[in-house]
């Protein structure tokens, strides 16, 4: 048993190594997505690129406040394993975070997790627990942590509270910043798709904190019990979960805090698809399925203003890049099975961005 001086060292020196990781980084872009249709009508879209972080997905946030919350409350020590339930990006973040402070991390994943994502855990020096579907893995989880005497994360509880939602660099404080100097430099909404619901609570919150006229928007995917939750409030529902990877979940999470939404919209799985590799081939690189699912929601939004004359942005995050997902979403054979057939809902979304 180490003395407390030994203790109170190690966690210094932890926190100071995740510090030190920080003030090494730089922020993400915020990309203009310039679409004569819209911006004609004075209408600017915008997507803020979280495929940039270190570990490729907006989860390096989420990761960096968890384990810096899990630290300052004495909740690691060394040698403890860390255990996580995801769906693949979190895992990821958190095995980078985990071997920058020396300590062992399980991923507890669904089966159904790209090859990409499990190599990635396993690069960063992490293990990968699969599971058969995604509601195993909250239990599993947390009997991991029994078995290894370890600390179960879970950001699906903590996502919410993790991150200091006034400000202190916050995805929010970055994308107000950001968009100083453009013509409508407070968005009109800002569209997110739930998988912890942790950004749209900390975005949420940052809007009332600044007293914003912004609205909240969130793209929940087939198969999610969000949208249901944030109409009927039913702490009950369940279901088998969403096919988007990262969004929708089969249960209402507690990081999902409907009170900061103003309005959600289902995006079908073909549209999501149909978007993604759309908004793919107009920024020249390829983006993962969530984004999709936040570009259809986007357009909708877009067209609305069109139709009501009102100017105004429309920002949403780039949530992590297509080539995590080139044998599977981006195989068009893998999601032609997975999908059915794509190309009608491509037309159509086609059609709608090029009408006048
Ligand atoms: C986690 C995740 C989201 C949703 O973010 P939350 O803050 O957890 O709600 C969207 N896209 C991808 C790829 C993700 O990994």
């Amino acid at each position: 048993m180490p003395d407390s001086s030994t203790k109170k060292d190690w966690l210094h020196e932890a926190i100071l190594r995740i510090e030190a990781d920080f003030c090494r980084s730089v922020d993400t872009h915020l990309i203009p997505l310039p679409i004569p249709t819209y911006s004609a009508h004075g209408i600017d879209l915008y997507l803020k690129d979280e495929s940039t972080h270190p570990t490729g997905s907006l989860k390096h946030r989420l990761a960096r406040s968890l384990f810096l919350y899990a630290l300052c409350n004495n909740w690691l020590c060394k040698g403890k394993t860390v255990i996580e339930a995801s769906s693949g990006s979190t895992a990821i973040s958190e095995a980078y975070f985990a071997s920058l402070i020396g300590l062992p991390f399980i991923a507890v994943m669904p089966k159904t997790t790209s090859s990409e994502k499990i190599e990635r855990v396993e690069f960063y020096g992490g293990r990968c627990h699969l599971v058969d579907s995604s509601i195993e893995m909250y239990k599993s989880a947390q009997e991991l942590a029994i078995q290894t005497g370890g600390h179960y994360m879970d950001q699906f509880t903590y996502a919410e509270r993790a991150t200091d939602w006034r400000g202190n660099n916050n995805i929010a404080q970055s994308i107000y910043t950001q968009m100083s100097l453009e013509r409508s430099p407070i968005p009109k909404w800002i569209v997110m798709g739930a998988g912890t619901g942790g950004t749209c609570a900390t975005i949420g919150r940052y809007i009332r904190y600044q007293r914003h006229e912004s609205q909240i928007c969130v793209a929940d995917p087939e198969g999610s019990v969000f949208l249901d939750y944030f109409e009927t409030h039913n702490p009950n529902l369940s279901s088998n979960g969403s096919r988007i990877e990262g969004i929708g979940r089969p249960r209402p999470e507690a990081s999902f805090i409907p009170s900061l939404i103003d309005r959600m919209i289902r995006v079908n799985d073909v549209d999501s698809i149909a978007a993604m590799r759309i908004l793919s081939n107009i920024l020249g690189r390829k983006v993962g399925p969530s984004t999709g699912t936040n570009f259809i929601a986007m357009l909708k939004l877009a067209n609305e203003l069109k139709q009501k004359n009102i100017r105004g942005s429309i920002l949403s995050l780039l949530c992590d890049s297509g080539d995590r997902y080139l044998n599977t979403y981006h195989d068009e054979n893998w999601a032609n099975e997975q999908f059915g057939d794509c190309s009608s809902a491509t037309k159509t979304l086609n059609q709608l961005m090029q009408a006048n």
